[in-house]
Protein backbone atom coordinates (compact mmCIF):
# COMPACT_ATOMS: atom_id res chain seq x y z
CA UNK A 1 0.00 0.00 0.00
CA UNK A 2 1.54 3.60 -1.04
CA UNK A 3 2.01 6.17 1.53
CA UNK A 4 -0.37 8.82 2.28
CA UNK A 5 0.77 11.53 -0.09
CA UNK A 6 0.33 13.83 3.04
CA UNK A 7 2.89 12.21 5.14
CA UNK A 8 5.28 12.83 1.58
CA UNK A 9 4.58 16.52 1.57
CA UNK A 10 4.45 17.01 5.58
CA UNK A 11 8.37 15.41 5.56
CA UNK A 12 9.26 17.40 3.30
CA UNK A 13 8.58 20.61 4.60
CA UNK A 14 9.96 19.05 7.99
CA UNK A 15 13.15 18.63 6.81
CA UNK A 16 13.83 20.80 4.25
CA UNK A 17 13.31 18.66 0.88
CA UNK A 18 10.61 20.34 -0.57
CA UNK A 19 8.72 24.04 0.32
CA UNK A 20 5.55 26.04 -1.19
CA UNK A 21 6.86 28.46 -3.66
CA UNK A 22 6.52 32.19 -2.38
CA UNK A 23 4.97 30.76 0.89
CA UNK A 24 5.67 33.90 2.70
CA UNK A 25 2.96 35.28 0.38
CA UNK A 26 0.97 33.12 0.49
CA UNK A 27 2.41 30.41 -1.95
CA UNK A 28 2.17 30.28 -5.97
CA UNK A 29 -0.16 27.42 -6.75
CA UNK A 30 1.69 24.26 -8.17
CA UNK A 31 5.61 26.00 -7.97
CA UNK A 32 7.86 24.71 -5.25
CA UNK A 33 11.36 24.78 -4.26
CA UNK A 34 13.69 22.36 -3.95
CA UNK A 35 15.52 22.72 0.30
CA UNK A 36 18.56 22.10 1.15
CA UNK A 37 17.68 18.27 1.62
CA UNK A 38 15.47 18.17 -1.83
CA UNK A 39 18.60 19.81 -3.84
CA UNK A 40 21.12 17.46 -3.04
CA UNK A 41 18.31 14.19 -3.77
CA UNK A 42 17.81 16.04 -6.97
CA UNK A 43 20.88 16.56 -7.96
CA UNK A 44 21.53 13.25 -7.42
CA UNK A 45 18.82 12.20 -9.28
CA UNK A 46 20.07 13.95 -12.07
CA UNK A 47 23.65 12.93 -11.78
CA UNK A 48 22.56 9.28 -12.12
CA UNK A 49 20.87 9.81 -14.98
CA UNK A 50 23.59 11.60 -16.59
CA UNK A 51 26.11 8.91 -15.37
CA UNK A 52 23.49 5.76 -16.98
CA UNK A 53 23.19 8.10 -20.00
CA UNK A 54 26.42 10.03 -21.07
CA UNK A 55 29.12 9.18 -18.72
CA UNK A 56 28.79 5.42 -18.84
CA UNK A 57 28.28 5.41 -23.01
CA UNK A 58 30.48 5.84 -25.88
CA UNK A 59 27.41 6.49 -28.24
CA UNK A 60 25.59 9.61 -26.27
CA UNK A 61 26.95 13.19 -25.72
CA UNK A 62 25.53 15.86 -23.45
CA UNK A 63 24.38 19.43 -24.42
CA UNK A 64 23.10 22.19 -22.62
CA UNK A 65 20.57 24.50 -24.74
CA UNK A 66 18.74 27.56 -24.12
CA UNK A 67 15.04 27.71 -22.93
CA UNK A 68 14.12 30.62 -25.29
CA UNK A 69 14.16 29.68 -28.56
CA UNK A 70 13.17 31.22 -32.08
CA UNK A 71 9.50 30.99 -32.51
CA UNK A 72 9.48 28.99 -35.72
CA UNK A 73 10.88 26.04 -33.75
CA UNK A 74 7.55 25.77 -31.99
CA UNK A 75 5.80 25.85 -35.39
CA UNK A 76 7.85 23.34 -36.99
CA UNK A 77 7.54 21.27 -33.80
CA UNK A 78 4.04 21.43 -34.30
CA UNK A 79 4.08 22.68 -30.44
CA UNK A 80 1.99 26.11 -31.75
CA UNK A 81 -0.58 23.97 -33.09
CA UNK A 82 -1.44 20.82 -31.12
CA UNK A 83 0.48 21.27 -28.21
CA UNK A 84 -3.47 21.61 -26.56
CA UNK A 85 -5.74 20.05 -24.42
CA UNK A 86 -9.45 20.64 -24.35
CA UNK A 87 -10.22 22.33 -21.28
CA UNK A 88 -13.83 22.93 -19.98
CA UNK A 89 -14.68 25.10 -17.41
CA UNK A 90 -17.54 24.58 -14.11
CA UNK A 91 -20.34 27.48 -15.21
CA UNK A 92 -21.08 27.67 -11.22
CA UNK A 93 -17.78 27.39 -9.59
CA UNK A 94 -15.50 28.29 -12.37
CA UNK A 95 -12.77 25.76 -11.96
CA UNK A 96 -11.38 24.33 -14.88
CA UNK A 97 -10.39 20.51 -16.03
CA UNK A 98 -8.90 18.14 -18.83
CA UNK A 99 -11.80 17.18 -20.62
CA UNK A 100 -10.65 13.56 -19.89
CA UNK A 101 -10.62 14.38 -16.59
CA UNK A 102 -14.08 14.49 -15.84
CA UNK A 103 -16.23 11.38 -17.05
CA UNK A 104 -19.92 12.29 -16.37
CA UNK A 105 -20.12 15.75 -17.78
CA UNK A 106 -20.84 17.52 -14.31
CA UNK A 107 -17.88 19.27 -12.22
CA UNK A 108 -16.29 17.01 -10.06
CA UNK A 109 -15.79 19.86 -7.63
CA UNK A 110 -18.83 21.39 -7.00
CA UNK A 111 -21.41 19.50 -9.52
CA UNK A 112 -22.02 22.42 -11.28
CA UNK A 113 -22.39 22.26 -15.18
CA UNK A 114 -19.91 22.80 -17.24
CA UNK A 115 -18.82 24.46 -20.88
CA UNK A 116 -18.13 23.00 -24.15
CA UNK A 117 -14.65 21.86 -24.66
CA UNK A 118 -11.77 23.99 -25.80
CA UNK A 119 -8.68 23.81 -27.09
CA UNK A 120 -5.80 25.19 -24.83
CA UNK A 121 -2.64 25.70 -25.86
CA UNK A 122 0.08 24.53 -23.16
CA UNK A 123 2.93 26.69 -24.09
CA UNK A 124 3.69 30.19 -21.74
CA UNK A 125 4.63 32.78 -24.38
CA UNK A 126 6.32 35.85 -23.05
CA UNK A 127 8.09 39.24 -24.87
CA UNK A 128 11.63 39.26 -26.18
CA UNK A 129 13.11 43.05 -26.45
CA UNK A 130 12.91 46.25 -24.85
CA UNK A 131 10.05 47.98 -25.77
CA UNK A 132 6.81 46.27 -25.60
CA UNK A 133 5.29 46.80 -28.95
CA UNK A 134 8.46 45.86 -30.46
CA UNK A 135 9.26 43.19 -29.09
CA UNK A 136 8.43 39.52 -30.44
CA UNK A 137 6.43 36.66 -28.94
CA UNK A 138 8.53 33.79 -27.72
CA UNK A 139 7.90 30.67 -26.02
CA UNK A 140 9.22 28.85 -22.74
CA UNK A 141 10.16 25.52 -24.25
CA UNK A 142 7.92 22.89 -23.22
CA UNK A 143 10.40 20.32 -23.39
CA UNK A 144 14.16 20.55 -24.22
CA UNK A 145 14.07 17.99 -26.95
CA UNK A 146 13.58 20.62 -29.62
CA UNK A 147 16.90 22.22 -28.62
CA UNK A 148 18.53 19.12 -29.64
CA UNK A 149 16.78 18.62 -32.91
CA UNK A 150 17.83 22.01 -34.05
CA UNK A 151 21.50 21.20 -32.97
CA UNK A 152 21.53 17.98 -34.88
CA UNK A 153 23.91 18.92 -37.52
CA UNK A 154 26.07 20.58 -35.35
CA UNK A 155 26.33 17.67 -32.72
CA UNK A 156 27.06 14.91 -35.40
CA UNK A 157 29.85 17.78 -37.21
CA UNK A 158 31.86 18.44 -34.52
CA UNK A 159 31.68 15.23 -31.87
CA UNK A 160 32.96 12.61 -34.85
CA UNK A 161 30.59 10.12 -33.54
CA UNK A 162 28.80 7.78 -36.43
CA UNK A 163 25.13 6.84 -36.05
CA UNK A 164 23.30 5.49 -33.55
CA UNK A 165 23.95 8.56 -31.94
CA UNK A 166 21.99 9.96 -28.63
CA UNK A 167 22.08 13.60 -27.51
CA UNK A 168 21.02 14.02 -23.89
CA UNK A 169 19.90 17.15 -22.26
CA UNK A 170 18.74 18.05 -18.49
CA UNK A 171 16.75 21.25 -18.06
CA UNK A 172 13.60 22.76 -17.29
CA UNK A 173 10.35 23.18 -18.97
CA UNK A 174 7.65 25.15 -18.36
CA UNK A 175 3.75 23.90 -19.48
CA UNK A 176 0.58 26.36 -18.82
CA UNK A 177 -1.20 22.85 -16.84
CA UNK A 178 -4.52 23.09 -16.65
CA UNK A 179 -5.09 21.02 -13.73
CA UNK A 180 -1.95 20.66 -11.57
CA UNK A 181 -1.40 18.97 -8.27
CA UNK A 182 -0.36 16.05 -6.48
CA UNK A 183 2.47 18.29 -5.02
CA UNK A 184 5.57 17.90 -7.75
CA UNK A 185 4.08 15.14 -9.51
CA UNK A 186 2.49 17.57 -11.99
CA UNK A 187 3.76 21.24 -12.11
CA UNK A 188 4.35 24.28 -14.33
CA UNK A 189 7.88 24.48 -14.37
CA UNK A 190 9.66 21.53 -14.04
CA UNK A 191 12.47 19.47 -15.23
CA UNK A 192 13.39 17.19 -18.05
CA UNK A 193 15.85 14.50 -18.95
CA UNK A 194 15.32 13.90 -22.04
CA UNK A 195 17.52 11.66 -24.65
CA UNK A 196 16.86 12.00 -28.37
CA UNK A 197 18.30 8.98 -29.84
CA UNK A 198 19.37 8.83 -33.71
CA UNK A 199 19.24 5.57 -35.73
CA UNK A 200 19.00 4.64 -39.34
CA UNK A 201 14.68 3.57 -40.35
CA UNK A 202 14.36 -0.59 -39.90
CA UNK A 203 16.61 -0.59 -36.44
CA UNK A 204 14.04 1.74 -34.82
CA UNK A 205 12.16 -0.78 -33.27
CA UNK A 206 14.64 -2.85 -31.81
CA UNK A 207 16.01 0.10 -30.69
CA UNK A 208 12.51 1.30 -29.24
CA UNK A 209 12.57 -2.08 -27.13
CA UNK A 210 16.16 -1.58 -26.21
CA UNK A 211 15.38 1.36 -24.40
CA UNK A 212 12.17 0.68 -22.59
CA UNK A 213 14.41 -2.12 -20.95
CA UNK A 214 17.14 0.18 -20.26
CA UNK A 215 15.00 2.73 -18.51
CA UNK A 216 12.67 0.25 -16.35
CA UNK A 217 16.20 -1.14 -15.26
CA UNK A 218 17.08 2.05 -14.37
CA UNK A 219 14.35 2.88 -11.42
CA UNK A 220 15.07 -0.52 -10.14
CA UNK A 221 18.68 -0.52 -9.89
CA UNK A 222 18.38 2.93 -7.79
CA UNK A 223 16.20 0.86 -5.54
CA UNK A 224 12.08 1.02 -6.90
CA UNK A 225 10.44 -1.53 -5.65
CA UNK A 226 9.64 -4.17 -9.01
CA UNK A 227 6.22 -4.22 -7.84
CA UNK A 228 5.30 -0.85 -7.56
CA UNK A 229 6.58 -0.70 -11.23
CA UNK A 230 4.78 -1.29 -14.74
CA UNK A 231 5.61 -0.96 -18.35
CA UNK A 232 2.58 0.16 -20.27
CA UNK A 233 2.29 0.43 -24.59
CA UNK A 234 -0.12 3.10 -25.61
CA UNK A 235 -2.84 2.23 -27.92
CA UNK A 236 -2.79 3.09 -31.41
CA UNK A 237 -5.81 5.80 -30.45
CA UNK A 238 -3.53 7.11 -28.02
CA UNK A 239 -0.23 7.82 -29.53
CA UNK A 240 0.93 11.52 -30.70
CA UNK A 241 0.55 12.35 -34.35
CA UNK A 242 4.17 11.96 -34.92
CA UNK A 243 4.59 8.41 -32.49
CA UNK A 244 5.19 5.52 -34.35
CA UNK A 245 4.65 3.59 -31.01
CA UNK A 246 5.02 4.43 -27.24
CA UNK A 247 5.16 2.51 -24.06
CA UNK A 248 4.99 4.46 -20.54
CA UNK A 249 7.08 3.61 -17.20
CA UNK A 250 4.34 3.83 -14.70
CA UNK A 251 4.89 4.31 -11.18
CA UNK A 252 2.27 3.02 -7.99
CA UNK A 253 2.26 6.13 -6.88
CA UNK A 254 -0.31 6.87 -3.90
CA UNK A 255 -3.54 8.80 -6.04
CA UNK A 256 -2.82 5.36 -8.36
CA UNK A 257 -0.78 4.25 -11.59
CA UNK A 258 0.66 6.84 -13.01
CA UNK A 259 3.62 8.06 -16.04
CA UNK A 260 7.01 8.45 -14.80
CA UNK A 261 8.46 8.53 -17.88
CA UNK A 262 7.45 7.82 -21.92
CA UNK A 263 9.82 6.25 -24.25
CA UNK A 264 8.70 6.89 -27.70
CA UNK A 265 9.48 5.68 -31.53
CA UNK A 266 9.30 9.71 -33.04
CA UNK A 267 10.45 8.04 -36.71
CA UNK A 268 11.94 10.84 -38.84
CA UNK A 269 9.33 13.85 -37.56
CA UNK A 270 10.85 16.26 -35.95
CA UNK A 271 14.40 16.44 -38.12
CA UNK A 272 12.08 15.91 -41.20
CA UNK A 273 9.95 18.80 -39.96
CA UNK A 274 13.05 21.44 -39.08
CA UNK A 275 14.33 20.74 -42.43
CA UNK A 276 11.24 21.58 -44.44
CA UNK A 277 11.21 25.13 -42.03
CA UNK A 278 13.88 26.24 -41.74
CA UNK A 279 15.14 24.89 -45.53
CA UNK A 280 18.57 23.14 -43.92
CA UNK A 281 19.45 19.82 -44.69
CA UNK A 282 19.37 17.75 -41.70
CA UNK A 283 20.07 13.84 -43.66
CA UNK A 284 22.70 12.47 -42.43
CA UNK A 285 25.53 10.87 -44.51
CA UNK A 286 26.46 7.15 -43.62
CA UNK A 287 30.00 7.11 -45.24
CA UNK A 288 30.71 2.88 -44.72
CA UNK A 289 27.50 2.56 -46.41
CA UNK A 290 27.90 5.50 -48.71
CA UNK A 291 23.63 6.15 -47.84
CA UNK A 292 22.22 9.04 -47.20
CA UNK A 293 19.43 9.60 -44.79
CA UNK A 294 17.02 11.59 -42.29
CA UNK A 295 17.39 9.41 -38.83
CA UNK A 296 14.50 7.75 -36.51
CA UNK A 297 14.54 8.96 -33.44
CA UNK A 298 13.73 6.63 -30.30
CA UNK A 299 13.43 9.37 -27.17
CA UNK A 300 13.27 8.45 -23.33
CA UNK A 301 11.66 11.38 -21.78
CA UNK A 302 11.60 11.72 -18.13
CA UNK A 303 10.77 13.99 -15.55
CA UNK A 304 13.37 15.12 -12.72
CA UNK A 305 10.51 16.12 -9.77
CA UNK A 306 8.08 13.19 -10.81
CA UNK A 307 11.28 10.53 -10.03
CA UNK A 308 12.21 12.83 -7.42
CA UNK A 309 8.77 12.31 -5.91
CA UNK A 310 8.46 8.45 -6.80
CA UNK A 311 12.00 7.51 -4.83
CA UNK A 312 10.64 9.33 -2.14
CA UNK A 313 7.63 7.60 -1.64
CA UNK A 314 9.49 4.10 -2.46
CA UNK A 315 11.88 4.45 0.41
CA UNK A 316 9.48 5.72 2.87
CA UNK A 317 8.73 3.52 5.79
CA UNK A 318 7.44 3.81 9.14
CA UNK A 319 9.38 0.83 11.45
CA UNK A 320 8.20 -0.37 14.54
CA UNK A 321 11.57 -0.21 17.05
CA UNK A 322 11.92 -0.88 20.32
CA UNK A 323 8.18 -0.17 21.19
CA UNK A 324 8.78 3.08 18.94
CA UNK A 325 7.95 4.66 15.55
CA UNK A 326 10.67 5.18 13.58
CA UNK A 327 10.21 6.83 10.10
CA UNK A 328 13.10 6.32 8.03
CA UNK A 329 14.26 6.69 3.87
CA UNK A 330 15.43 3.69 2.43
CA UNK A 331 16.90 5.87 0.24
CA UNK A 332 19.58 4.68 -2.39
CA UNK A 333 23.11 5.28 -0.82
CA UNK A 334 23.57 7.50 -3.84
CA UNK A 335 20.61 9.20 -4.08
CA UNK A 336 20.60 9.55 -0.11
CA UNK A 337 21.11 14.08 0.51
CA UNK A 338 23.58 13.10 2.83
CA UNK A 339 26.02 10.10 2.77
CA UNK A 340 27.36 10.47 6.02
CA UNK A 341 26.61 12.50 9.52
CA UNK A 342 28.95 13.22 11.47
CA UNK A 343 27.93 12.99 15.06
CA UNK A 344 30.09 14.11 18.43
CA UNK A 345 28.39 12.20 21.43
CA UNK A 346 27.60 15.28 22.78
CA UNK A 347 28.62 19.11 22.48
CA UNK A 348 31.78 18.95 24.57
CA UNK A 349 34.88 20.68 24.01
CA UNK A 350 37.24 17.60 24.60
CA UNK A 351 34.89 15.74 21.97
CA UNK A 352 34.44 18.35 19.37
CA UNK A 353 38.11 18.70 18.08
CA UNK A 354 38.30 15.26 16.83
CA UNK A 355 34.79 15.54 15.25
CA UNK A 356 35.50 18.54 13.24
CA UNK A 357 38.84 16.57 11.92
CA UNK A 358 37.00 13.35 11.41
CA UNK A 359 34.60 15.96 9.66
CA UNK A 360 37.16 17.18 7.31
CA UNK A 361 38.41 14.02 6.19
CA UNK A 362 35.03 13.11 5.54
CA UNK A 363 33.81 16.19 3.33
CA UNK A 364 36.82 15.25 0.87
CA UNK A 365 34.70 12.60 -0.07
CA UNK A 366 31.58 12.40 0.97
CA UNK A 367 28.27 14.73 1.41
CA UNK A 368 27.88 15.08 4.95
CA UNK A 369 25.92 16.63 7.82
CA UNK A 370 27.97 17.46 11.21
CA UNK A 371 25.29 17.59 14.04
CA UNK A 372 25.98 18.19 17.81
CA UNK A 373 23.03 19.25 19.23
CA UNK A 374 20.41 17.53 21.03
CA UNK A 375 20.71 13.83 22.47
CA UNK A 376 22.56 11.47 20.14
CA UNK A 377 19.08 9.03 19.75
CA UNK A 378 16.98 12.36 18.28
CA UNK A 379 19.86 12.89 16.03
CA UNK A 380 20.50 9.86 14.94
CA UNK A 381 16.04 9.72 14.26
CA UNK A 382 17.09 12.78 12.08
CA UNK A 383 19.17 11.25 9.97
CA UNK A 384 16.78 8.51 9.17
CA UNK A 385 13.93 10.79 8.13
CA UNK A 386 16.66 12.11 5.45
CA UNK A 387 17.59 9.07 4.83
CA UNK A 388 21.19 9.26 5.57
CA UNK A 389 22.85 5.77 5.19
CA UNK A 390 25.53 6.19 7.89
CA UNK A 391 26.02 8.03 10.88
CA UNK A 392 29.83 8.48 12.15
CA UNK A 393 30.27 8.68 15.88
CA UNK A 394 32.64 10.30 18.25
CA UNK A 395 32.19 9.49 21.62
CA UNK A 396 34.85 9.71 24.84
CA UNK A 397 36.40 6.43 23.97
CA UNK A 398 37.35 7.09 20.32
CA UNK A 399 40.02 9.94 22.61
CA UNK A 400 41.37 6.90 23.67
CA UNK A 401 41.36 4.40 20.73
CA UNK A 402 41.31 6.66 17.62
CA UNK A 403 38.38 4.59 16.57
CA UNK A 404 34.93 5.88 16.00
CA UNK A 405 31.49 3.54 15.51
CA UNK A 406 29.65 3.71 12.17
CA UNK A 407 26.05 3.04 12.47
CA UNK A 408 23.86 2.04 9.08
CA UNK A 409 20.57 3.45 8.69
CA UNK A 410 18.66 0.05 7.30
CA UNK A 411 20.41 -2.63 9.64
CA UNK A 412 20.93 -0.59 12.38
CA UNK A 413 23.98 -2.44 12.85
CA UNK A 414 27.03 -0.59 14.59
CA UNK A 415 30.76 -1.34 13.76
CA UNK A 416 33.77 -0.18 15.12
CA UNK A 417 36.45 1.42 12.93
CA UNK A 418 39.90 3.39 13.46
CA UNK A 419 39.86 6.75 12.01
CA UNK A 420 42.40 5.97 10.16
CA UNK A 421 41.12 4.81 6.32
CA UNK A 422 37.74 5.80 7.50
CA UNK A 423 36.88 6.93 4.31
CA UNK A 424 38.14 4.33 2.82
CA UNK A 425 35.91 2.27 4.24
CA UNK A 426 32.71 4.11 4.19
CA UNK A 427 33.62 4.10 0.06
CA UNK A 428 33.83 0.17 0.49
CA UNK A 429 30.36 -0.12 2.38
CA UNK A 430 28.83 2.38 -0.43
CA UNK A 431 30.40 -0.43 -2.70
CA UNK A 432 28.06 -3.04 -1.78
CA UNK A 433 30.34 -4.53 1.10
CA UNK A 434 28.37 -5.83 3.76
CA UNK A 435 28.57 -4.76 7.21
CA UNK A 436 30.46 -7.56 9.60
CA UNK A 437 27.40 -7.92 12.05
CA UNK A 438 28.97 -10.46 14.09
CA UNK A 439 28.17 -10.58 17.93
CA UNK A 440 31.73 -9.17 18.79
CA UNK A 441 32.11 -6.12 17.71
CA UNK A 442 28.65 -5.08 16.11
CA UNK A 443 25.22 -4.20 17.94
CA UNK A 444 21.78 -3.54 16.68
CA UNK A 445 20.13 -0.55 18.39
CA UNK A 446 17.89 1.81 17.79
P1 LIG B 1 1.35 13.73 -18.69
O1 LIG B 1 0.54 12.78 -19.55
O2 LIG B 1 1.49 13.30 -17.25
O3 LIG B 1 0.92 15.17 -18.84
P2 LIG B 1 3.19 13.83 -20.81
O4 LIG B 1 2.94 12.53 -21.49
O5 LIG B 1 2.66 15.08 -21.36
O6 LIG B 1 2.82 13.70 -19.25
P3 LIG B 1 5.89 14.01 -21.67
O7 LIG B 1 5.67 15.14 -22.57
O8 LIG B 1 6.04 12.64 -22.28
O9 LIG B 1 4.76 13.98 -20.56
O10 LIG B 1 7.11 14.33 -20.70
C1 LIG B 1 7.94 13.32 -20.21
C2 LIG B 1 7.99 13.31 -18.70
O11 LIG B 1 8.13 14.63 -18.19
C3 LIG B 1 6.74 12.78 -18.02
O12 LIG B 1 6.75 11.38 -17.98
C4 LIG B 1 6.89 13.37 -16.64
O13 LIG B 1 7.80 12.62 -15.85
C5 LIG B 1 7.50 14.72 -16.93
N1 LIG B 1 6.47 15.76 -16.97
C6 LIG B 1 5.68 16.11 -18.00
N2 LIG B 1 4.86 17.11 -17.65
C7 LIG B 1 5.12 17.40 -16.35
C8 LIG B 1 4.62 18.36 -15.42
N3 LIG B 1 3.66 19.21 -15.76
N4 LIG B 1 5.13 18.37 -14.17
C9 LIG B 1 6.12 17.52 -13.81
N5 LIG B 1 6.64 16.61 -14.66
C10 LIG B 1 6.17 16.54 -15.91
Amino acid sequence: MPVDMDKIVSLCKRRGFVFQSSEIYGGLGSCWDYGPMGVELKRNVKDAWWKAIVQERNDVVGIDTSIMMHPRVWEASGHVDSFTDPLVECKACHFRWRATEVSDQRCPKCGGELTEPRMFNLMFKTLMGPVEEEASTIYLRPETAQGIFVNFENVVSTSRKKLPLGIAQIGKSFRNEITPGNFVFRTREFEHMELEYFVKQGTDEQWLDYWVKERFDWYIELGIKKENLRLRQHGRNELAHYAKDCYDVEYLFPMGWSELEGIANRGDYDLSQHAKHSGRDLSYYDAESGERYVPYVIEPSAGVDRSFLAFLIDAYDEEEIGGETRTVLHLHPSLAPVTVAVLPLSRNERLTPLAKEVHKQLCQSFMTYYDDSQSIGRRYRRQDETGTPFCVTIDFQSLEDNQVTIRERDSLAQIRVPIEGLAEILQAKLGGEAFDTSPLWATRQP
